[in-house]
């Protein structure tokens, strides 16, 4: 059927990036409203109040709003309650619905800053603080992305839901896993998903590396340190193995590379990292003439989507048992502490397609299209929900996440809004 008035696919967008560039002082100040709400964890602050204020713009933006607490997760407790919002867009049985996801818990803000990190500071065209790239910019961008296009009067076929959760920065269990596991989000009614995490507003995030991280002990047996030669140092048998950690493995890794347009660039070879070695007595406090009996490493080991994650566990496991093998008398056991398993979005999946779009309309160039170094909730998508057309997109430079003086610029704040607001038209279709 053909309507003689209907506007053209043209005035529709030049209507809706209209209407968030009217919008822009209401953007600044939602985003610097949730930046002033402390939401730092650990230890999980402050999570109702920021909720409370997204939801109340969710409602006035016409969704169907509702809070949703993690019970059952050990860490929601009464002291600091985990609590998520989601709004959804109305129920439209067969056509698609996508997912705006944004994590606003932050991480706490350290020291070096030169403004307060929850003023939600403006100048020269920038908001400052803690969360501004990391990511309540991009809850902001998610959430006026869906408000310009009902201001615009554009009508959906499909459907678009916001959620904004807590913890992220802590794996996101009492967050997006817990709306995954609550069957809020997932395939079943989803097929679209996009997180805004800050990778600029020309930026098409696919996915991330996996991760294995896990603890190596060497156990020893402990003595008179004036007799040290009647006792076993666990920290002598942990130094072998850091040895062959650096000659062994390390150079081995470097040698593989993914596929995946992983940025910066050096992260797509697979990566071990020792984050931790404890061992013997404290440091601090008076020393006794003891061998260590225990010495801990926490190991970080970077995964591509190239390595099957069972083959990176047993790579670990074997070159451990030659190094213990080398030695009569030498033990390690190892203690898993978390798998992340690499996730990526297909490479011609339609949500990609309409991001690029979207970003060439508003940007007038395409989009870049990059991974992950690091994982965030797309993984939650992917393996509980079954949403495997998921990916990031959202405003804020990257590099200032977690740093003192963080901030966003307006501008990308307003142009990655535009994008959102253009490629959920595009995904769930005009009426
Ligand atoms: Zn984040």
């Amino acid at each position: 059927m053909h309507h003689a008035n209907r506007p053209t696919r043209i005035q529709r967008e030049d209507r809706i990036v209209a209407e968030v560039e009217a919008a822009r002082d209401e953007i600044v100040a939602f985003t610097a409203e949730m930046i002033r709400i402390p939401t730092v964890n650990p230890p999980g602050e402050c999570y109702r109040d920021c909720a409370e204020l997204v939801g109340r713009r969710l409602r006035a933006t016409g969704l169907a709003m509702e809070y949703v607490e993690a019970e059952g997760r050990p860490e929601h407790t009464a002291q600091h309650p985990r609590v998520n919002v989601v709004g959804r867009g109305p129920a439209v049985p067969g056509r698609p619905r996508l997912h705006l996801n944004g994590h606003f818990d932050v991480v706490p803000p350290g020291d070096g800053w030169t403004v307060d990190p929850f003023a939600g500071l403006v100048r020269d065209g920038r908001i400052y603080g803690r969360g501004a790239s990391d990511m309540k910019s991009g809850i902001s961008a998610a959430v006026f992305a869906v408000e310009a296009l009902r201001r615009a009067g554009v009508g959906l076929a499909g459907a678009v839901d916001i959620s904004a959760t807590v913890d992220e920065e802590s794996g996101g269990f009492a967050g997006v896993a817990h709306l995954c596991e609550a069957g809020i989000i997932s395939s079943d009614h989803t097929s679209y998903a996009i997180i805004p995490e800050p990778f600029g507003p020309t930026r098409v995030c696919l996915g991330h590396r996996g991760v294995y991280w896990f603890d190596v002990v060497a156990h020893g047996h402990t003595a008179h340190g004036s007799m040290s030669h009647l006792g076993r140092s666990a920290i002598e048998d942990m130094g072998a193995l850091l040895e062959a950690f650096r000659t062994g493995l390390i150079p081995e890794l470097a040698t593989r590379i993914s596929t995946l347009p992983i940025v910066p660039e050096p992260s797509r070879r697979p990566s071990l990292n020792v984050n931790a070695i404890t061992g013997g007595q404290a440091g601090e406090g008076t020393q006794s003439p003891c061998v260590a009996d225990r010495c801990v490493a926490t190991v970080d080991r970077r995964f591509i989507p190239e390595e099957p994650f069972e083959d990176v566990r047993a790579e670990i496991t074997r070159l451990v048992r030659s190094v213990e093998g080398a030695d009569p008398g030498r033990r390690f056991t190892i203690e898993e502490r978390m798998v992340v398993h690499p996730t990526s979005a297909p490479r011609g999946s339609p949500l990609v397609a309409a991001l690029s779009h979207a970003v060439e309309a508003v940007r007038g160039h395409p989009a870049t299209l990059v991974a992950s170094p690091g994982t965030y909730d797309q993984k939650h998508f992917d393996r509980i929900a079954g949403i495997q057309h998921c990916v990031a997109y959202g405003p804020g430079p990257l590099e200032e996440a977690h740093q003192p003086d963080e901030s966003c610029s307006i501008d990308d704040l307003l142009a990655s809004t535009q994008v959102l607001a253009l490629a959920a038209l595009e995904l769930v279709g005009p009426a």
